[in-house]
């Protein structure tokens, strides 16, 4: 269920303990620094309904995969981020009771967020069984300066009694992910230290032999004096801890400080590993809490000043848009081009926390004007170091020569999807890797990404399509066949228009960057022709000859593009003749009935139309729009910022606003449901762009930033920052004016509607909304 949740600008605020909402609201309370992500489960002893999750990036386990029917070409494992070493756990007792607060009277429960700063907090009154009665205040985050350390500030008052409190901060590495597919553990010991006051855990995963450090370190406080009281040291298998008794007077507090630390071999060498993390805790602790959080709240300071959207006049979509953004910054940070976002992030083990097309399609331009250029290189990295692992896939397809067919998901560049209508035929996410190679490029101005990486990727791509494509004797034409286009309610069908648009696309793209390539670079196009051994000519001409007579399936009688060859032969009825109650599809419905059906799960056509806006009239964007959204059920959270964007693009600013909603706040009010499995991290960035290129009407034309702003009725202003190139600017529109200022970099020029406007640095441009 979902959590009631107060309305702020800053902050997510839950104000009751309602434990049938536990998991819901555990993941909207996570925390994350892009290395380690933390779902909002208590600290102490909770034994009510939860998702325990503590998840380090890139530590994952190649689950041997579960299907009924084998077939050649599947992967033979599903990969999962682990779910790692409980970090946080602190075991309390009050005169021997253990606090459980799903045994206790709980009152005054608070639970926030704080988005500003970078932490969770938690604060309240438990009355335990014995009639003991403690006022709790629970401090954490993740730091994101220093993304090894993760620290907590817990503090118990004695409200109404004297006697002993009990504190055991311990680090337990038995643990199992939920969505195991034989029930197994995937964490062995392999060995420990327990000191005094602090203990360190060394572990490995199964298979592949991660190995990673816990450590932890603490010091307790009485009325805010040090103590140092007496611990017992306890070790148990895959799990150390330390005890310590304090005796308490009624009003006393007393607080314990506990700083932790994941280091893996990903990072250090295994000899090392337990040093290093004693090094990472020791200055931790050094550092203290108080300005261990001061460092925190400055560089989410930074952060907020670079990717900051700030609404005027409606404060659920002011608290939405920060939610999403806190979110996709938790998650993602650029600094490891190992690392990418999995359409959960941190906060649950659904999608095991691989890596989709969600990444280019929809994450990628969030990160291109909110954060530093390197920051979406390092995604692009991502797929360039995996190209060997996509030729492998294609090769096991049967594709040759170099053709690349990128995993619909993975990990480490191997497909880890085995249902055939997806991992054989939901090849258009291929498509979607070549387009962010071209984003990023226009948005950045970073042409030596092409030579140096970005072309080798096109011509493995531009392989598999062409060799994907059939000349169709009948139709004299290329035709894409038996795929599953982004609307995975109709699979195996014919000429999926958006797959053969962005198979075209890809192709003509590389023919493109193939010639710009030779003018800028030609001593390495001529290195990288050797090496892929390409075929300049005869490949080239295949390629030009598919651009030239794609095939694409239309309705003269709607002008629309249609979506494969049979949807005209669906039932024609829309969204609106569903009974409600038989919503959402696909848990009311047999797959075999959606299959039949009309309805759309996902921006599909209009997904093409979103990438490639620029080749069609506004008239033909607006047939395709109101065909298709009435035929749209939206059952994945990819869909709705797309329909908003069109929406806003063709002037129906209600329907892109209601699009908008749907989006915002997904998570934090539940539509869908879910959200105890975990919040859409990716969908999140949709958000964004709903605002950006929806409201905005922001888009990258030939080198230059253009906009075209408008505004919601409910909103009285809003404002967001684009880095662009060297610039960094921020747009600022209300219902009269818009003000576009150039925060740092040269002079730039801006496009507004059909006109040129220059900036000089430190100018804020005004004009009329129009
Ligand atoms: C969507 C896919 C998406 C995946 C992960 C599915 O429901 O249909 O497009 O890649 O979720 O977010």
């Amino acid at each position: 269920m979902s959590p009631e949740l107060k309305y702020d600008e800053w902050l997510i605020v839950e104000e009751s303990f309602i434990p049938e909402n536990n998991r819901a609201s555990e993941s909207i309370f996570s925390i994350g620094n892009g290395k380690m992500g933390q779902r909002a489960n208590f600290e102490e002893s909770y034994s009510g309904d939860s998702l325990q999750g503590s998840y380090i990036a890139g530590i994952y386990y190649p689950d041997k995969t579960r299907v009924g029917w084998w077939k050649n070409g599947y992967p033979e494992y599903f990969a999962k981020v682990l779910n790692s070493a409980n970090w946080i756990g602190i075991d309390i007792k009050v005169n021997k009771q253990t606090l459980d607060l799903s045994k206790c009277i709980v009152r005054e429960f608070r639970r926030v967020l704080n988005m500003k700063e970078g932490y969770l907090q938690r604060t309240f009154k438990a009355e335990l069984q014995n009639g003991n009665l403690i006022e709790v205040e629970s401090k954490r985050f993740l730091s994101i300066v220093d993304t090894r350390i993760g620290a907590i500030k817990y503090s118990i008052k004695a409200a109404n009694f004297k006697g002993k409190l009990e504190l055991t901060p311990y680090i337990d590495l038995d643990i199992s992910n939920e969505d195991s597919n034989y029930g197994e553990k995937f964490w062995k010991e392999e060995s420990k230290i327990v000191l005094e006051n602090e203990g360190y855990l060394l572990g490995k995963t199964k298979k592949l032999d991660f190995y990673v450090c816990s450590g932890m370190k603490f010091n307790i406080e009485k009325n805010s004096i040090p103590i140092s009281n007496q611990v017992i040291k306890i070790e148990e298998q895959k799990y150390i801890a330390n005890s310590c008794e304090v005796e308490v007077e009624q009003n006393d507090t007393v607080i314990i400080y506990k700083y932790a630390a994941n280091l893996s071999t990903q990072d250090y060498e295994l000899a090392d590993l337990i040093e290093e993390t004693k090094k990472a805790v020791h200055g931790a602790q050094k550092l203290g809490f108080a300005q261990l959080l001061n460092e925190q709240a400055n560089a989410w300071e930074q952060k907020w000043e670079e990717s900051d959207i700030e609404i005027k006049g409606d404060i659920s979509a002011q608290q939405a848009i920060r939610f999403n953004i806190f979110q996709l910054n938790q998650t993602y940070t650029g600094e490891d081009e190992r690392l990418n976002i999995g359409p959960k992030g941190f906060t649950g083990e659904k999608y095991g926390g691989s890596t989709y097309w969600d990444t280019e399609a929809f994450a990628l331009p969030f990160y291109l004007s909110t954060a530093s250029p390197k920051v979406s290189r390092n995604l692009l990295l991502y797929r360039y170091k995996h190209l060997g692992k996509a030729i492998e896939n294609a090769e096991k397809l049967g594709f040759v020569n170099g053709a690349a067919l990128y995993p619909m998901v993975t990990m480490n560049g191997e497909e880890c999807h085995n249902e055939w209508e997806i991992t054989f035929e939901e090849i258009h996410r291929n498509g979607a890797i070549a387009y962010a190679i071209f984003n990023y490029i226009r948005h950045t101005g970073d042409e030596s990404y092409l030579s140096d990486y970005g072309l080798e990727v096109l011509i493995g791509i531009s392989r598999f399509w062409s060799q994907r494509a059939t000349l169709s004797p009948i139709k004299g034409k290329y035709v894409i066949l038996g795929v599953t286009g982004p609307n995975e309610y109709e699979n195996n069908v014919n000429n999926n228009w958006y797959t053969n648009i962005i198979a075209s696309w890809t192709l003509e793209y590389s023919l493109e960057s193939l010639k710009k390539v030779e003018s800028s670079s030609p001593e390495k196009l001529k290195k990288l022709i050797n090496r892929l051994d390409f075929d300049l000519n005869e490949e080239t001409n295949k390629w030009k000859d598919i651009v030239q007579n794609m095939y694409y399936p239309v309705s003269e009688d709607y002008g629309i593009f249609l979506q494969q060859d049979g949807y005209l032969d669906k039932e024609n009825i829309l969204v609106q003749d569903i009974n409600p109650l038989e919503r959402p599809l696909n848990q009311n419905w047999s797959w075999d009935r959606i299959l039949r059906s009309p309805f759309i799960k996902q921006a599909d056509v209009l997904q093409g139309i979103y990438f490639f806006e620029e080749k069609y009239k506004l008239d033909t964007i607006r047939k395709n729009f109101y065909y298709y959204e009435p035929r749209t059920v939206h059952e994945s959270s990819l869909s709705a910022c797309i329909h908003a964007i069109i929406a806003a693009k063709i002037g129906d600013i209600e329907t892109a606003y209601n699009m908008y909603l749907r989006t915002a706040r997904l998570d934090l009010d539940d539509y869908n449901r879910e959200v105890e499995e975990g919040l859409h991290i990716t969908s999140m960035a949709g958000t964004w762009l709903a605002i950006v290129e929806g409201f905005g009407g922001l888009r990258v034309r030939n080198g230059n930033i253009l906009i075209n702003p408008v505004i919601p009725d409910k909103w009285d202003s809003y404002s967001f920052n684009i880095r662009f190139r060297g610039n960094q600017l921020n747009f600022t529109v209300n219902h009269k004016t818009f003000d576009v200022t150039n925060k740092q970099g040269g002079e730039i020029t801006v496009l507004i509607g059909e006109n040129k406007y220059s900036i000089d640095k430190g100018n804020t441009l005004s004009l009329d909304v129009i």
